[in-house]
């Protein structure tokens, strides 16, 4: 059995560049590694991470739409898992998991390293309330954001993510109706798996936007396709899909199990490459 079993769970999961990832930071390193993609629809997860457990599994990826039941299933987590609720990173101790959330730094670190964006004082519009949303809404009022607001298709979920991050004077919820009364925004994140499904892809106002907004699309590769495009149509400054921030989630979680810093940039670089045409960062 070996102690050196790693995977990123998710249903699907098999658009996962997780594995790909964690293989170059192994080769980088010089260790070895076995990291595997594994399906796990909901109603199976936990039964699916026992079996895992028993068979030398040492640490875990989590992807949608497990991270709020990898949380619950924790036996420590960090202060940044738990002011998520959401859990992306599990490692196990002791014959226990522990859950941490990189979501949220590997998006500020992408934003603020690699594209050399500020963040500071921007008013914030947050699409989305899963997993994805409350791993990055912590992380940018820590930015030092000005607002948050975060709006999401059912709307009681919105309202418990502003209510857990306690921060009622610079982060609210409001309703999606409501969308085209918001004002405009310098930052807009969308944070939804719309775009992942048949008809799912939703329309915006373009009013949204200014010449100076910063547009995110935690998704890459197809799934981006859709916001990147309305971002550009409404005229934003920058428009940022999710592919800096998958490498540098993961890069984090490597250092916490590897005790090791990956060199993200070549990885970045090599899978952009595929993608090339999904970036208007400048
Ligand atoms: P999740 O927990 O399943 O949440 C999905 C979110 O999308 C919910 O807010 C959901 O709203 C919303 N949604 C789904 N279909 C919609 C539609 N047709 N119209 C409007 N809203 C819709 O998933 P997640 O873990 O948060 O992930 C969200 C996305 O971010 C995924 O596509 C994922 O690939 C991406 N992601 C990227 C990274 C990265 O490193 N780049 C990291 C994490 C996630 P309801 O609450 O109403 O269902």
């Amino acid at each position: 059995m070996s102690s050196h079993r790693y995977a990123v769970f998710g249903h699907p999961v098999a658009h996962s560049l997780s594995p790909r990832i964690h293989a170059a930071f192994a080769q980088q390193a010089g260790i070895a590694l076995e990291y595997t993609a594994i399906d796990a629809a909901p109603h199976d997860f936990v039964a699916a991470l026992d079996r895992f457990a028993d068979d030398g599994g040492a640490g875990a990826n989590v992807t949608l739409p497990l991270k709020e039941a990898a949380f619950a299933i924790c036996a420590q987590t960090t202060d940044r898992a738990r002011r998520a609720g959401a859990v992306n990173t599990l490692t196990r101790n002791d014959g226990q998991w522990h859950g941490d959330n990189t979501d949220g730094a590997g998006l500020v670190r992408d934003l603020t390293g690699r594209h050399g964006l500020d963040l500071r004082a921007r008013r914030a519009l947050l699409l989305g309330a899963g997993g994805a949303a409350r791993g990055v809404a912590p992380a940018l009022l820590d930015a030092g954001i000005s607002e948050l607001i975060i709006v999401n298709r059912t709307a009681e979920r919105a309202d418990a993510l502003a209510d857990a991050l306690g921060e009622p004077d610079r982060a609210h919820s409001r309703y999606w109706r409501d969308l085209g009364d918001l004002g405009d925004f310098s930052l807009i994140v969308n944070a939804t798996s719309a775009s992942r499904q048949d008809q799912g892809a939703f329309t915006l106002p373009f009013h949204l936007a200014t010449p100076r907004t910063l547009a995110v699309d935690l998704n890459y590769g197809e799934a981006a396709i859709p916001f990147l495009a309305w971002a550009r149509a409404a005229g934003c400054h920058d428009a940022v899909d999710g592919l800096g921030m998958l490498v540098e989630q993961a890069a984090e979680a490597f250092e916490h199990w590897h005790g090791v810093r990956p060199d993200t940039d070549p990885v970045y670089a090599a899978l952009r490459d595929r993608d090339k045409v999904l970036v208007t960062a400048d």
